[in-house]
């Protein structure tokens, strides 16, 4: 079990937040809403793109043993056959008669009766739970212009199936030789049972997979212990806090039939929600590959020029949600405080000034005297290099505001003494100060601080 939750429970919060500054929005809602499927909105979008760009920074663009790859959601049906997914993909289903709840049998710990939310399912008088039925979390559809069952095919409910068929193509066309690995960001699909805490679980995900292939006779468990560290240091480096993240080794239970070794990366999200699962690090022996092989008929073996040896790699996968991460970057960054010698206090996200959706807010002190064609005249010179808020409208105070609460480090005041001595004034998000620097020095002092607290 991991330990209980020390931070506040954030997300009612947050998702109010999300909504109303357009981070992210529930998807169709003008007809009532699609169940657990959300649109990231103009903020959000900035801020998942920066989480997504860091990923591929790290783990492709910083590496000369890691390829990059963008493989098709649909994949020949068979590809899940080998995979195990249409076998085994399945979740526990059970069905309340009374309260008409649908619960995962293996999860009625975190269940609640939908009648009686003081209960568990099935603690509740007279509340009767179905048998489990296996339930496949594979979203099914057709290819082509029959609905046969020999047109069936799925929406990939993970990325690392497209890396491992793809594995020999990337092999032969990079000239990679073993230990290297392959990296990709895209759409995955799951119809789970109980999704929910807003973008936590969800039906439409995306996911950022990287497969690692080694020599089975050589350093693998090296290699294991090197990715583990090597991605706690990612979620660091991002910005998330020390004391919200730790790893959960899986136990015996909880460790697929054909994995050596498996750790996930857990973040506390506060409240009853707590420590969860944003990461997971897998070792997973030859098991994809050799299925792969075995079903396609397709020799999948590296052939080891140095010692003339011929063998199926074996396989290390960093696997992490691109969602669930940047929803543990919103619940990090939250904070509400008081401000010195003022009445109200503020929202503040300090998100990592990397990752912010918008890196500076320009405004011109008042709508006079010059000062607005100014600011837009440094807003546009610094929209080239990153992107920036002009706002003129409201109290000065109201538009500082504004920007705290969307994660904006940096504020660019124009006002009278902008026009004596081109200096504007920097408001610094997190310490309140504020400098007077050179307008032409805008983008170098700001750049220069971006770059400092960008994660490798
Ligand atoms: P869980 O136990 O939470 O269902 P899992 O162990 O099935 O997750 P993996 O298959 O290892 O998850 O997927 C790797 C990562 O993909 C997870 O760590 C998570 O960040 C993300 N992920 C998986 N399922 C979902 C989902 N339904 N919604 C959002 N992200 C998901």
């Amino acid at each position: 079990m991991p330990p209980a939750s020390t931070q506040p429970d954030v997300m009612d919060k947050l998702v109010s937040l999300c909504k109303r500054r357009g981070f992210i929005f529930q998807s169709s809602e003008i007809y009532g809403g699609t169940g657990s499927v959300w649109d990231y909105g103009p903020l959000g979008v900035e801020l998942k793109k920066n989480v997504k760009d860091r990923w591929w920074h790290a783990m492709v663009r910083m590496r000369d043993d890691i390829e990059g790859l963008d493989a098709a959601i649909l994949m020949h049906p068979r590809v899940w056959e080998a995979s195990g997914h249409v076998a085994g993909f399945v979740d526990p289903l059970v069905d309340c008669k009374t309260c008409r709840g649908r619960f995962r049998a293996d999860k009625l710990e975190d269940a609640r009766c939908l009648q009686k939310p003081s209960k568990r399912p099935g603690e509740a008088e007279q509340c009767q739970l179905t048998e489990p039925r296996q339930f496949n979390l594979m979203f099914k559809t057709f290819m082509g212009a029959l609905e046969d069952s020999a047109s069936v095919v799925y929406l990939r409910p993970e990325t690392a199936q497209g890396i491992y068929v793809d594995y020999k193509l990337v092999l032969e066309s990079t000239r990679q030789k073993i230990p290297f690995g392959i990296a990709q960001i895209g759409k995955a699909f799951r119809n789970e049972i109980t999704p929910g805490n807003f973008i936590f679980r969800t039906r439409e995900f995306e996911q950022m997979e990287m497969q690692f292939f080694v020599d089975p006779d050589g350093d693998h468990m090296q290699w294991f212990e090197y990715w583990k560290a090597e991605r706690m240091r990612w979620h660091h480096a991002l910005g998330l806090a020390d004391a919200r993240l730790h790893f959960h080794q899986h136990t015996a239970e909880e460790l697929a039939h054909y994995a050596r070794a498996a750790f996930d990366i857990q973040f506390d999200f506060g409240g009853t929600l707590g420590f969860q699962e944003i990461e997971g690090v897998h070792h997973r022996g030859d098991f994809d590959l050799t299925r792969h092989q075995e079903y396609s008929g397709k020799k999948l073996e590296y052939f080891d020029q140095p010692t003339n040896r011929r063998f199926v790699p074996y396989v290390i996968e960093t696997s992490v949600g691109a969602d669930r991460v940047t929803l543990a970057t919103l619940v990090n960054a939250y904070r509400e405080e008081e401000v010195p010698g003022e009445q109200e206090g503020r929202v503040v996200l300090g998100l990592l000034p990397a990752i912010a959706p918008i890196k500076a807010g320009v405004f011109p002190l008042v709508k006079k005297d010059g000062m607005p064609e100014t600011a837009h005249r440094l807003a546009d010179d610094l929209r080239r290099h990153f992107p920036v808020f002009y706002d003129d409208s409201g109290a000065i105070g109201r538009r500082y505001r504004r920007q705290d609460e969307v994660g904006t480090p940096f504020c660019l005041t124009i006002d009278g003494q902008t026009a004596e001595d081109g200096t504007v004034t920097v408001r610094d998000r997190d310490t309140l100060q504020q400098d007077r620097i050179a307008m032409d020095r805008v983008r170098e002092v700001i750049g220069a601080r971006l770059e400092a607290t960008a994660p490798a």
